[in-house]
């Protein structure tokens, strides 16, 4: 069983066809959405959930209001400026406002007269799925929730264990954008990560950033450019700079009016059209097998 990560350095660079794309081609697979801020194979893949449970990023503090004395230790200590008079005033007891509160637990610590709870807060839910293509790993994170870094392992072990049970061959990830804590947990402990990038500037820049990344882990990385064809000339520069930084260049995408169909239609673009760009990812697909088997396409 191999776990192949697509990522990309920012949102909106076509990461999330591609994956569903993956599916299509892949077989004995299961896909994982770690995409969790921004979540959206699900639109394209109709999975039917089949499991469903809460996920716990961290503890939230709450006033008890019968328990509590007034005496503003709590709001005093909060660095976060969670805690506050509602507009009533003092005639009222504090409350915490959970989209500040970081679950430090200082406030528990301090009240003189067991006046706060600290437990653990429910901040979204994770499903595992069906789809046409095989089992998903997936998830929704509450509104201003954080802690996605967290989310993403649970996502990923999730998907591992299921993995193993059915002896599937493939883990497709579909990553989450950038270089913060959630991409770390995408892609840490992976096989191979595959980079999605535009030919523009910041994909460019993009492109390097996600690099230094994959290398500080040592992950062995590929590059895709997406939608290439609309700029043969920066699409080139990325080769060269990849290649320069030991990422190798595994097929281009080009531009193709049907990759929107197949998002408008809710399927992948192998399902919807079988024109060139889906030759473009079958062949791109192909260099993905061949990397994770050893070789290099
Ligand atoms: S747990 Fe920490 S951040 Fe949350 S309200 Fe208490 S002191 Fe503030
Ligand atoms: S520290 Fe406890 S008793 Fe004091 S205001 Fe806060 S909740 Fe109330």
């Amino acid at each position: 069983m191999k776990e192949i990560v697509v990522i990309s350095g920012k949102g909106g660079t076509g990461k999330t066809s591609i994956v569903a794309s993956f599916a299509a081609l892949a077989g004995k697979a299961i896909l994982a959405d770690c995409d969790v801020d921004a979540a959206d194979l699900h639109l394209v893949l109709n999975p039917v959930i089949e499991r469903r449970e809460d996920f716990s990023g961290g503890k939230k503090a709450s006033i008890i209001e019968e328990n509590c004395i007034g005496c503003d230790r709590c709001i005093e200590e909060c660095r976060f400026d969670a805690i506050s008079y509602p507009d009533s005033g003092k005639a009222d007891t504090p409350r915490v406002n959970h989209i500040f509160c970081e679950g430090c637990g200082v406030c528990f610590r301090v009240c003189p007269a067991d006046a706060i709870s600290f437990e653990p807060a429910v901040n979204g839910e994770w499903y595992v799925s069906s789809t046409m293509y095989g089992p998903m790993v997936h998830a929704r994170l509450g509104m201003a929730e954080g802690n996605s870094g967290k989310l993403v392992s649970q996502i990923r072990q999730e998907a591992r264990s299921i993995a193993e049970k059915e002896n599937l061959d493939y883990i497709i990830v579909d990553g989450s954008p950038g270089v913060g804590c959630p991409v770390i947990s995408s892609i840490t402990g992976a096989d191979l990560v595959l980079v999605i990038t535009e030919p523009t500037l910041s994909g460019r820049h993009d492109l390097l950033r996600v690099a230094e990344l994959t290398s500080f882990f040592r992950i062995p990385t590929i590059v895709c450019v997406n939608k290439w064809d609309l700029n043969a000339d920066i699409t080139g520069q990325i080769e060269q700079e990849a290649r320069e930084h030991n990422v190798r260049p595994a097929g281009r995408v080009r531009y193709d009016t049907s990759v929107t169909g197949a998002q408008i239609a809710g399927t992948s673009i192998i399902a919807f059209a079988d024109g060139d760009v889906s030759r473009d990812i079958r062949n791109l697909w192909n260099s993905v097998v061949t990397t994770l088997d050893g070789g290099a396409a």
